[in-house]
């Protein structure tokens, strides 16, 4: 679900000065939600063991791993950040746990085809084992697992789309206007304030024209016949988002989804470039200059603001209850 980030880098998010962390980035799961029906988790019958596809020393192998073990792995690879008050970064692993475990559960057998449930990349949720060796907080991470132990992230009885992503700006947005598709009940449009207001980042980038005309061509998606000459927000969410953006060439016009296009310079320039969907461009000199909010795709949990509710005093079923309203962990 998420890719973490050097510790080094410049635009990690802090939060009360403290707190430095490493926050979902990309669409992850989300570049692929399927929203399956099929339940594999009345309550009670949680699997012991996962099969996971891992990657060692270059080759991949098939692993038979303990479920918690799995969640702990998971939840600290998806949330490490370099320093923190270990009391907040305990919390805050509880949530990833609860998360990770969420979905390992309700996605069983997603690779079923291949001869196991997951594999360990942001396709199905990052999955670092050797974390738990290496990390500063794997006893954290292990302990957050102990503590939530068998609970899921539920809506209606069934394990939930427990969704999440960095930094929403300030604003979360629906499956709907980021994915097409259908919506879930709680992965709601709503204002971050508050407690998570201070958190919320701003971002600029500014590449080349050219270069961006380059990067756009090599995707059917956003691919023009002829040379780029406008990029337009054609229709924004409630949210600001872009949902829908209109490219022009001479004599061509298409409109792709704001979150294909992202996906698109992601790839081209990285997750850092054009970081979220949330922005304005214009034209500076050869340039051209994309001005945001946020970091990610912005539905569900909003890392930066659960942390920020947390270190606020917010309890973790408080900021699950904020962020997915209307489910229930047990
Ligand atoms: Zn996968
Ligand atoms: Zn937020």
């Amino acid at each position: 679900m998420a890719l973490t980030l050097p510790s080094r880098d410049p635009d990690r998010t802090t939060v009360g000065g403290r707190l430095s962390v490493a926050l979902c980035v990309m669409a992850c799961t989300c570049l692929s939600l399927t929203f399956d029906t099929a339940s594999t988790a009345q309550r009670g019958s949680l699997p012991s063991r996962i099969r996971v596809q891992v990657i060692e020393q270059g080759t991949t192998a098939t692993r038979e791993i303990a479920l918690e073990e799995y969640v702990s792995a998971a939840a600290v690879s998806e949330f490490a950040p370099p320093a923190g008050e270990m009391a907040l970064i305990e919390r805050m692993l509880e949530i990833q746990a609860i998360i990770s475990r969420t979905y390992a559960v309700s996605h069983l057998g997603r690779h079923g085809r291949d001869g196991f449930d997951l594999c360990s990349t942001t396709h199905c949720q990052l999955f670092e084992p050797g974390r738990l060796r290496t990390s500063r907080w794997a006893a954290a991470a292990i302990d957050a697992a102990n503590r939530t132990e068998g609970q899921l992230l539920r809506y209606a009885d069934q394990p939930a789309e427990a969704l999440f992503h960095a930094d929403c700006g300030g604003h979360t947005s629906r499956a709907r206007e980021v994915w097409g598709g259908p919506d879930r009940d709680y992965l709601v449009s709503r204002p971050d304030r508050g407690l998570g207001d201070q958190t919320h980042v701003r971002w600029e980038y500014r590449v080349a024209r050219s270069a961006l005309a380059k990067a756009l061509a090599s995707d059917p998606r956003t691919r023009l016949e002829g040379s780029l000459t406008s990029i337009a927000i054609a229709r924004r969410d409630d949210a600001g988002r872009a949902e829908r953006i209109e490219l022009r060439s001479r004599g061509t016009r298409k409109e792709v989804r704001g979150e294909d296009f992202r996906e698109v310079l992601a790839r081209a320039f990285g997750a850092r470039a054009v970081r979220s969907t949330w922005f304005n461009v214009k034209n500076v000199g050869n340039d051209a200059v994309f001005a945001g909010r946020g970091f990610g795709h912005g539905v569900g949990l909003c890392q930066a603001g659960a942390l920020a509710r947390l270190a606020a005093g917010a309890k973790v079923r408080d900021v699950i209850a904020f962020y997915y309203p209307g489910t229930v962990v047990n």
